[in-house]
């Protein structure tokens, strides 16, 4: 196999450049708007690296609720430039390291999430590709016995899940309260509260059909928002989580010192919002518990969605039905 960093002969040199070519397929869009504007480009560029980037070929990519909110324009004052290749989530392979790379090599399986700040300058050329560019420090090791779909629909998700509970000071022998228990985030609040933070109580809400779900995951109470308002219940927690944006609704089933954290919607005191920050070491630091099979990803049903199918995806997704992680592969 060439290795970029130790052969310099003739022949491996033009293997390596075969490996990675110039062009490649992508999902892209020059417009803002709803999936109908996302096109499939068969020659768009493969991006360069920095000194401190690997280029990973991409295996698998997840969508998330802010690719599309982003692809709608709500965040044009602080997106990347048009056209956009969308997608923040990645499993792949290492093909090429940037000078300043330590710890990652080609060919090494990893997963992430590629721009620190999603909202904030985020990559223009995202993982609705063949190959995307991403800061090592962003990337982890893909879990043994995690598959690359799974592994796609982990990094935001578990990231936002994982950041949540711990600014709201999620703790052992805490109760957490889950809105949206079934989603992409929920799915992975409810075990993270309970494997890796040690909830003495993880509650959550759905409807009629993921009620069975939400107790696999892990949830004491599940709450079948149909049938039950929560807020209505004698119930109160030391920790609600909002992954729907019902923040008047939450902060009524907090205890008193206790926390409400939201990820969508207005915030009513004293509720807080806040906006996950990529990191590959926290990715690092939940491995074990995937590894382990304490936490499972949890790909939606009706995919993973093959690369040619990204919009029935998207509209998927936008349907806010979504059960786990809508996750496009193979790519
Ligand atoms: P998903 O698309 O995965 O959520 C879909 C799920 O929401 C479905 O399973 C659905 O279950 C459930 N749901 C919808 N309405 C309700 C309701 N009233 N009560 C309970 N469950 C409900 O989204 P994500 O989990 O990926 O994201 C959730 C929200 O958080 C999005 O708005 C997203 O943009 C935001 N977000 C914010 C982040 C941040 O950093 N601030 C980071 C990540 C996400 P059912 O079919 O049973 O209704």
């Amino acid at each position: 196999a060439a290795s970029a960093s130790s052969s310099s002969s003739p022949a491996a040199t033009a293997a390596a450049a075969t490996e990675v070519p110039g062009t490649m397929k992508a999902w892209a869009y020059d417009a803002y708007g709803d999936a109908s504007v996302l096109k499939l480009d068969e020659a768009a560029v493969v991006p360069a690296i920095g000194e401190d980037q690997v280029l990973v070929r991409v295996v698998a990519a997840a969508l998330n609720p802010v690719d599309a909110k982003r692809r709608a324009g709500k965040f044009q004052a602080t997106d990347s430039p048009l056209p956009t290749v969308p997608g923040y989530d990645v499993a792949g392979v290492v093909v090429k390291v940037g000078g300043q790379v330590k710890g990652l090599k080609e060919g090494d399986e990893v997963y992430g999430m590629i721009s620190e700040k999603p909202l904030e300058g985020p990559k223009q050329s995202g993982s609705l590709a063949e190959y995307t560019a991403v800061e090592e420090k962003l990337l982890a090791r893909k879990p043994k016995g995690i598959d690359f779909a799974q592994a796609a629909g982990l990094p935001l998700a578990i990231l936002t899940a994982n950041e949540g509970l711990e600014k709201a000071g999620m703790a052992a022998g805490k109760s957490v309260l889950v809105l949206g228990g079934a989603g992409g985030v929920g799915s992975l609040a409810i075990q993270l509260a309970k494997q890796v933070y040690g909830a003495s109580k993880v509650a959550a809400t759905a409807s009629t059909k993921k009620i069975e779900l939400l107790k696999s995951l892990g949830a004491d109470v599940a709450i079948d928002y149909t049938k039950e308002n929560f807020e209505d219940l004698l119930d109160k927690y030391d920790v609600v989580f909002d992954a729907v944006g019902q923040g008047d609704k939450a902060v009524k089933v907090v205890k008193e010192g206790g926390s409400v954290v939201v990820l969508t919607g207005a915030v009513t005191p004293p509720g807080f919002r806040f906006v996950v920050t990529s990191n590959g070491s926290t990715l690092e630091k939940l491995n074990p518990y995937l590894e382990s099979g304490k936490v499972k990803p949890l790909v939606d049903p009706q995919g993973p969605f093959p690369f040619s199918k990204v919009v029935e995806a998207f509209s998927y997704l936008e349907t806010g039905r979504a059960t786990g992680k809508v996750v496009i592969s193979p790519i």
